[in-house]
């Protein structure tokens, strides 16, 4: 139980990882308020209401948009912690970076800031920020000590169409910590996950990181992956990280939360795609460097990019997070293969 005091508030809680951390948040015990942005979606948020039925009186949802002022007001009343996990994550460079990614991110946070401004309940805010904020392309971390990327990292990208979702969530962050130096009152937690994994508890594919694995799945990268690193873990390992963060007092601070650095190539190989019954599509090899420059910006993936982030490896420092946070991280080969367990279960192979 919190030590920070109840209730909690989750914004996104529809999504991929805030879905698993009201689950958490549940299960030990925490009285819960999630936002979602459209409470008649049933199909997003059927999980969360078969939530409120087996928690009774313990898990209350509310309707709250990003971009609304004041729309997380009512949600927020009465809150000890808030946790804000609402943002769009997507690789892709959308048609509107602006309205699409950067709104949402930096004045969606700038938005359940200022609730919390005015909501004196709250002592403490963790925001799920990532490692796209404190790095911007490999080759950068590939001339730091050990190619290793650590909590005191800030992505140095001014760039807003360089790695546009990184952008979004270096300046999320760098605003929230500027707004949480403003007042004493509550204090601020960041969280960095790298790429994450494993089990979804609802049967969306609009996820960034489920699309993934059905990539993998489905053939897309069947003639071969680049040679790229990603910071893995398992989402439920970031839920539990959200959880401790918003119940110990002594967290404080910046915390890589990442289980393993592996290449594309790496995470195919730990795929046991014959014990699930589904045809081997997963990639046969490596694409080189030089092939993916050149066809690259036909798959959407531009060549500054290709240029600075394929054939070198990245690792994560996450030992702030296991001895302060208590974070135990999984086995990769357990993030995937439960998650091709829960794809291949809810049908979302065919779908
Ligand atoms: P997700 O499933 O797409 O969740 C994103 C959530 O943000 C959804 O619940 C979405 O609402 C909500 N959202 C987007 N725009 C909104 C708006 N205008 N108003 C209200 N809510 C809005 O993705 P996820 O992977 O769980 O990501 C959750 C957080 O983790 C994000 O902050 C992301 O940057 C961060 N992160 C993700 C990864 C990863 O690998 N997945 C890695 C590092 C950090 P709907 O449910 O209505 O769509």
């Amino acid at each position: 139980m919190s030590e920070l005091g109840n209730p909690i508030l989750v914004t996104g809680a529809a999504g991929y990882l805030a879905s698993w951390v009201v689950d958490q948040l549940l299960r030990e015990g925490h009285t819960v308020h999630a936002t979602v942005r459209h409470l008649n979606d049933s199909q997003k948020i059927q999980h969360l209401q078969k939530l409120v039925q087996d928690f009774p009186g313990k898990l209350s949802l509310y309707e709250a948009d990003l971009l609304k002022e004041g729309s997380f007001d009512r949600a927020m009343a009465g809150c000890s912690v808030v946790i804000h996990t609402a943002s769009p994550y997507f690789l892709e460079k959308p048609k509107n970076v602006d309205k699409e990614l950067i709104q949402p991110a930096l004045h969606g946070t700038l938005n359940v800031l200022a609730s919390v401004n005015k909501t004196e309940s709250v002592k403490r805010v963790v925001l799920t920020s990532s490692i796209a904020a404190l790095y911007n392309d490999a080759c950068d971390v590939t001339a730091a000590a050990a190619h290793t990327v650590q909590e005191h990292d800030v992505n140095p990208n001014q760039d807003v169409n360089h790695n546009p979702y990184a952008y979004s969530k270096t300046i999320a962050e760098r605003a929230a910590w500027d707004e949480q130096k403003k007042q004493s009152r509550w204090d601020l937690v960041s969280l960095h996950p790298g790429a994450m994994f494993g089990p979804s508890l609802s049967r969306r594919v609009d996820a960034t990181s489920v699309g993934m694995i059905i990539q993998f799945l489905n053939g897309s990268f069947r003639t071969g992956v680049p040679k790229l690193w990603l910071g893995v873990v398992d989402v439920r390992d970031v839920a539990a990280a959200h959880v401790k963060a918003a119940s110990q007092p002594a967290a404080n601070n910046r915390y890589i939360v990442v289980g393993n650095s592996l290449s594309l190539l790496e995470i195919s190989k730990l795929m046991r795609v014959d014990e699930f019954g589904i045809k081997n599509k997963l990639p046969k090899g490596e694409t080189s460097k030089s092939l993916i420059w050149l066809i690259g910006p036909l798959v959407g993936m531009r060549r500054r990019y290709v240029a600075r982030n394929v054939d070198y490896p990245v690792r994560f420092n996450n030992s702030r997070s296991k001895a302060e946070l208590g974070v135990e991280y999984r086995g990769a080969a357990d993030t995937f293969n439960d998650h091709i367990r829960q794809i291949v279960a809810d049908g979302l192979l065919q779908a």
